[in-house]
Order: structure tokens, then C-alpha cells, then sequence
């Protein structure tokens, strides 16, 4: 894959020889014609991730830049080479000492250039496989690894920063929990892989009928926890309801046959200030997933959140 590179250089012919010699050797270059052009490349969302700055520009210098782009210490990390005149004897350490990576003095050695940008660019990439293995980390820790929504921890935080926020800016916030009815028969006479199925093909059917804003974790095996922010109880109600009809409605085709699964569903609704926390909303909604399924299953049932004792 080609790399960008950003090179700034107020210079006119130096500037382009510069971008022949870059486009010679594959990388895709941005050019700016002053400092001021350059930062303003470098903090756009796409910015490249390797700069080739001149020293000595009108406006920002390639100094200014590496302080500014340092300061603001964003991720991925840009990897700064300065150009530096010879014969103006501009201060090597205090380039790098302003943030630079590297420098390479003008008029520029072909191979010399070469080499050097060859290692920002191994920096470069190796910082883009760590910050994709990180991001990969954080995602395992939150996820399921099977439905791929959020985990247990992650959803309890979630609807604990929903009650929070609801303190702040008033407003109640809903929960929904929800429960595959039966799921055991399907594992037992179609096997644990068509389970797995059926968990995927609900919990897709849920999200395809779920706001945007709402947010669902698995919450236990077969057993899932919807938060939704700013419903009280009676559209929380009605949101429950089109989420059954969105799991019962179609029967699900799976390798092993066809089956037909619903689920019961236990709303209950609560504000800050009534004492709404994460244990009594789930507990609340537990209770009313309980007379759900005491009532024949594949139905919606509402509880009142628990009010604190006095
Ligand atoms: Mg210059």
C-alpha cells in the first residue's frame, strides 16, 4: 500500500523536486507551500502520518509545527523529518529537541532521503499495527464473542452512564430484559451450534429494530439487557413489544432445519430521582421477565422500578 506523506516547503523548485523524487518512489504525496498550509493538512481526520518539513518557511516554521503537532499528541503518530539548510546552520538539536524525528540536510542526497524515510515509515506502520491490536483488545474486552454486542460489564456501565446522565439532564431512561423462551430444547434436539445460530439471528432481528441510540448486551446465556435512553415506560413498552414481534414473526432457517423461537420480555422504566440505579431497574425488569414467562412466554411484561426505602 502506498504512504502518504506530507511535504512542505516554501520553496518552489526544492518543493518539487522533492515531490518527483517521493512519487519516484511510490509514496503519495500532499504538498503545502507553507507552514501554515502544512498544519492545516495535519490536522485533518486523513492527515499523513509522515511529514517532511522545511525549516525555514513564511508563517508556521517546520519548528513551530513539530511543537504543535507534539502539544497536540494525537493518534496515529506523525513522524516528523525537518529539512535543514547547511549553510544556514540551523540548531540540529533544537529540531529534535522541538519534536522532530529526524532530519535531512538540503540540498538532499537521493539515498540518504531514502533511507531515512524508510525508517519513519517502519515507525509509521508498526505503530498502525499497534494501535490496531490495542483497539482489537479493547473490543474482545467489552464484546461477546459470539453475538459480538456488548458483554455483561460493559452494558452495566452503559446503563450506569445513562442513569447518570439522566441525573444531570432529568428524563427517565428504560430497560428491557429479555430472554430466548425454551433455548434449551434447541440445543438439545438441533445442537449447540444451531444455538449459537439462534442467538446471532435474534440478536440481529433485535438490533435491525432497535434506535440507534439504544444499546444491547448479552447478559447472560440466553439472556440479553436493553438500555434505552429517554423512553419512559409506555414507549418503552411499545419498543419491547416491536422487538418480539421481530424475533417471533419469522421462523429461522438454520443448517440444521427450521425452527421457531421467541422470547419474553420484563420492561421497567425509572428516573434519577426516583432513585433509579442499575440494580433495582434490573431487578425491576427481572421480576417482570419472570410474569412473562409465567404467563405463557412470548409476551411483554411491565414492572415499576423499586423505589428506594425512605
Ligand atoms: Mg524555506
Amino acid at each position: 500500500m502506498s504512504m502518504r506523506v506530507l511535504i512542505a516547503d516554501d520553496l518552489v523548485v526544492s518543493r518539487h523536486l522533492l515531490e518527483a523524487t517521493l512519487r519516484k518512489w511510490s509514496y503519495e504525496v500532499v504538498a503545502a507551500k507553507d507552514g501554515n498550509e502544512a498544519w492545516d493538512h495535519l490536522q485533518r481526520p486523513d492527515a499523513p502520518a509522515l511529514a517532511i518539513l522545511d525549516w525555514m518557511m513564511p508563517g508556521l516554521t517546520g519548528l513551530d509545527i513539530c511543537r504543535l503537532v507534539r502539544k497536540q499528541n494525537r493518534e496515529p503518530y506523525t513522524y516528523i523529518l525537518l529539512l535543514t539548510s547547511k549553510n544556514l546552520k540551523e540548531d540540529v538539536v533544537e529540531g529534535m529537541e522541538a519534536g522532530a524525528d529526524d532530519y535531512v540536510t538540503k540540498p538532499f542526497d537521493q539515498n540518504e532521503l531514502n533511507v531515512r524515510l524508510r525508517a519513519g515509515r517502519r515507525i509509521v506502520e508498526l505503530q498502525a499495527e499497534l494501535l490496531a491490536a490495542r483497539e482489537e483488545l479493547r473490543v474482545q474486552a467489552t464484546h461477546d464473542g459470539l453475538t459480538r454486542i456488548w458483554n455483561r460489564p460493559a452494558i452495566l456501565d452503559i446503563l450506569q452512564r445513562e442513569i447518570g446522565r439522566t441525573a444531570r439532564e432529568g428524563g427517565p431512561v428504560s430497560v428491557i430484559m429479555l430472554d430466548l423462551d425454551e433455548f434449551k430444547k434447541v440445543n438439545d434436539t438441533h445442537g449447540h451450534l444451531a444455538g449459537d445460530a439462534v442467538l446471532c439471528e435474534a440478536v440481529r432481528r433485535i438490533q435491525s429494530s432497535m434506535r440507534s441510540y439504544d444499546a444491547i448486551g448479552r447478559y447472560g446465556g440466553e439472556e440479553f439487557l436493553v438500555v434505552l435512553p429517554g423512553f419512559d415506560e409506555a414507549a418503552a413498552c411499545h419498543q419491547a413489544e416491536r422487538l418480539r414481534v421481530a424475533v417471533a414473526r419469522d421462523p429461522m432457517k438454520l443448517s440444521e432445519g427450521t425452527v421457531v423461537v421467541t422470547a419474553s420480555f420484563g420492561v421497567t422504566a425509572g428516573t434519577a430521582a426516583c432513585g433509579a440505579d442499575p440494580e433495582r431497574l434490573i431487578h425491576s425488569a427481572d421480576e417482570a421477565l419472570y410474569e412473562a414467562k409465567r404467563a405463557g412466554r412470548n409476551r411483554v411484561m411491565f414492572a415499576a422500578c423499586k423505589q428506594p426505602a425512605p
